[in-house]
């Protein structure tokens, strides 16, 4: 329990799969803060994790259903997300999604096809932008928007491949947002995570490497905690972060300084 109190607050997160989701993490913190939690899950495929766990939060949580990869579906979340909130209103949106086809993450980058280049960008670099135009709609008191990214946005990870293209597109998305939404006092930014075990991570060929090179190479000798990761967005879901906006904020143990 930290000393951030988000009561009223209503918090729409996408991105839970199961226990380990970053997103899920994150849902949690912001329950514990005393926000309303409503959960966006992909489809039926997650829907017994995600209904299970929401029966875990200290408040009742809506569960909406939004495949990312439609325009419409997003906006018709929105909708029932806003509609279903205790206040009317949208104050936090937690975009943790993002999707590659198996092939695409490992082996040459040029060997990338355009259909799997296309899928990348579009679920995890597109979908935050319908995201933030349907989801600004219902912050009509100011918000926070908060995406994950990774350092292979900047820097070669052998096998994270297209991802880094979709992350160098995510990253730029959030310095567009938050200059186009800023007016609103609507906030955006991104953390960048150190390797963490979940479902998207441990399909990357090379994760582990990634990993223990890490944790070797890093300021602070060690891996990053998907809590330390979840304390940053409770932080910039507050007002605490209330000057701080187009950012992206580094959650690794300070890997990113280092040249070698
Ligand atoms: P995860 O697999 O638990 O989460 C990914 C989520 O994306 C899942 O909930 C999945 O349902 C959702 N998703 C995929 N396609 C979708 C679609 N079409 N519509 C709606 N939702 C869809 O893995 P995670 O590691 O928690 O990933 C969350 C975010 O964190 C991702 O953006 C990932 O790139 C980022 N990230 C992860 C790490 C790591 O090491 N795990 C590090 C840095 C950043």
């Amino acid at each position: 329990m930290y000393p951030i109190d988000l009561k009223g607050k209503t918090a729409a997160v996408f991105g839970v799969a199961n226990h380990r989701s970053i997103a899920w993490d994150i849902a949690k913190i912001l329950d514990q803060a005393g926000a309303e939690v409503i959960l966006g899950y992909q489809n039926q495929r997650v829907f017994n994790s995600v209904e299970s766990l929401s029966k875990t939060l200290t408040q009742p949580s809506t569960l909406v259903e939004c495949d990312a990869s439609e325009d419409s579906q997003i906006e018709n979340s929105m909708k029932k997300i806003g509609d279903a909130s205790n206040s009317g209103n949208i104050d936090i949106i937690i975009h943790s999604i993002a999707f590659a086809d198996k092939d695409d993450l490992g082996g040459p980058f040029v060997d990338v096809s355009k259909n799997g280049f296309i899928t990348a960008l579009s679920i995890s670099a597109y979908s935050l932008i319908p995201i933030a135009r349907y989801g600004s709609k219902y912050m009509t008191n100011g918000g926070s928007i908060i995406s994950m990214t990774y350092q292979a946005s900047t820097r070669v990870f052998p096998g994270y491949n297209v991802m880094g293209t979709a992350k160098a597109a995510l990253e730029n998305e959030i310095k567009q947002i938050a200059a186009d939404l800023g007016h609103l006092d609507i906030r955006a930014n991104a953390i960048s995570a150190g390797p963490l075990d979940t479902l998207s991570s441990r399909v990357i060929s090379g994760y582990r490497d990634m990993k223990n090179i890490h944790k070797e190479k890093s300021p602070l000798k060690r891996n990053i905690t998907t809590e330390e990761v979840s304390k940053t967005a409770l932080f910039l879901s507050s007002d605490l972060s209330s000057g701080i906006t187009g950012e992206i904020i580094h959650v690794d143990t300070g890997y990113n300084i280092m040249g070698i």
